[in-house]
């Protein structure tokens, strides 16, 4: 269980005089300050190291963090990222360089860059890729400008519908609507899949494509895919592939090998960067070759082939038909780093292991929870799965109630109330990084819960109770947001 935090909790730690650091005595001239930067006044907190060092350790305990304990925020793979990553991408090599250097003296850079375009088309199945949007909304943005180019080049200029399946993230009808497209929403059938008579009664010649996110984030695998895709291409649309979950796929199947078109990668989830905390990401956008030439650039390419004596020399270029540039300079080349680091210590094996320990601990807390959480779409799921937090016995207990009270546990909360289509949504994703240890605590932990809900409904209402803070009015916090403790 979390700590309870004494009270006060921040209280004022300034007392006048107290210092955290004196300096010696000075042993040189003292030089004259500039007039201007000199003030009167300058009221600094007057504290003891200590003091600094408690108050910001206590700060860093007031969130739950993946180096805490368990987080099973579906959807969004927050796996353990193994520091050595952090450290890698830290090398002063890497962290001092400019982007404006000349290609000469940043072929390292390149070289990294290129080779990790390579391994993520090699782990999707795709021709081409760019890494430079910033994360995976941005990539969508990316690949759904890319489709509306590639009709417009063309001539193919009536296409102005986007499909979207009703499960979906919503960053995928955002994307298209912000790209110019009408976003016709698809509703999913009884198994979870995108329905397909409806599909089917959409795809007409004013389609411009689908966005499809498979597994989906009901953590399912579209059952009918191929025909899914067929259905689109015939009607002479291209097919988005929603790809910020790979985290199943990976070694097992290829996107691109599946007749997908184009699509975007979140290495801050897949590939062990750090999220949460509003960034930086990444969300490189691999394609088919058909529209390799629309990527936004530049992308590294070889420019001088390797000789006998000398290695390849990389430099930057932009695809004949690019929808332009859509990030300053190169992306987030740190998370690049981190992600090249992760593929490269795993390997072709490792990473096809991280795909099934992730397909394993979902499908056994799925199974492990099953009797008690009802699951509308109960079937072997891949990376996480969607659990109701409801029942018809204990009628004022919400999916809220069942997330705060979880964080008495130290647990963070599943996914709330996400997807649309599941009452009541628990989305829960454990990723491959958790032990059996840990998944058998998170599972007698729901159990308790729900044996609360019915015994004793108020200690779930007025949750969480081990945590700095209580269950704030999420209203007034959205409307009246305080961003300072004054
Ligand atoms: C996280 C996620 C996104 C958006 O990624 P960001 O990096 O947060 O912009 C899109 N689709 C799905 C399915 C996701 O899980």
């Amino acid at each position: 269980m979390t700590m309870k935090v004494r009270e006060p909790l921040i209280s004022e730690l300034s007392a006048p005089g107290r210092r955290g650091v004196r300096f010696p005595e000075s042993d040189v001239p003292a030089s004259p300050m500039p007039k201007e930067l000199l003030r009167a006044d300058l009221p600094l907190p007057e504290v003891s190291e200590v003091d600094v060092v408690r108050h910001y350790t206590r700060l860093s305990h007031f969130n739950h963090a993946v180096d805490i304990d368990f987080y099973p925020l579906g959807s969004c793979t927050m796996k353990y990222n193994p520091k050595i990553n952090e450290a890698l991408s830290r090398l002063p090599g890497f962290a001092n360089l400019h982007p404006l250097q000349p290609a000469e003296t940043v072929q390292g850079a390149l070289r990294l860059m290129y080779e990790l375009q390579e391994a993520l088309q090699e782990i999707t199945g795709f021709a081409a890729c760019s890494l430079q949007p910033a994360a995976g909304a941005h990539g969508e943005l990316t690949g759904v400008h890319m489709i509306w180019a590639y009709h417009y080049d063309r001539g193919d200029t009536h296409r102005n519908k986007i499909l979207v399946p009703d499960s979906a993230h919503g960053t995928n009808p955002a994307s298209s609507a912000m790209s110019g497209f009408r976003v016709v929403e698809i509703p999913s059938d009884a198994r979870g899949n995108i329905d397909l008579a409806a599909l089917k009664a959409e795809c007409d010649d004013t389609v411009a494509g689908l966005m499809l996110t498979n597994p989906n984030t009901l953590g399912l695998f579209e059952e009918h895919l191929l025909e899914v895709i067929e259905t689109v291409h015939a009607a002479g649309g291209l097919v988005y592939g929603d790809g910020a979950n790979l985290n199943a796929l990976l070694g097992i199947a290829k996107p691109g090998e599946l007749g997908f078109d184009v699509m975007h990668l979140n290495l801050h989830k897949t590939f062990a960067t750090p999220h949460g905390g509003g960034g930086p990401g990444s969300g490189p956008v691999v394609c088919a070759p058909h529209l390799a030439d629309f990527l936004p650039g530049p992308v590294v390419v070889v420019k001088e082939e390797a000789t006998d004596d000398l290695p390849p020399f990389f430099g930057l270029e932009t695809p004949a038909k690019s929808i332009g540039r859509v990030r300053s300079f190169h992306g987030h080349f740190g998370v690049m780093v981190k992600a090249f680091a992760y593929i490269l210590m795993l390997g072709a094996g490792g990473l096809r292991q991280v795909a099934e320990d992730a397909v394993l601990n979902a499908n056994y807390l799925r199974a492990r929870l099953q009797e008690t959480y009802h699951i509308p779409y109960n079937r072997i799921c891949m990376h996480e799965f969607v659990a109701e937090g409801r029942w018809k016995d204990a009628p004022d207990i919400h999916a809220l109630d069942i997330a705060k009270r979880l964080m008495d546990f130290g647990f963070h909360p599943p996914t709330n109330y996400f997807p649309l289509i599941v009452h009541e949504a628990l989305m829960i994703e454990p990723t491959e990084t958790e032990s059996k240890e840990t998944l058998d605590a998170f599972t007698e932990a729901m159990l308790q819960i729900a044996e609360e809900a019915r015994a004793n409904p108020e200690v779930l209402h007025s949750a969480p109770h081990a945590t700095p803070f209580g269950r704030v009015d999420e209203v007034k916090a959205a409307k009246e947001l305080v961003l300072t403790w004054e």
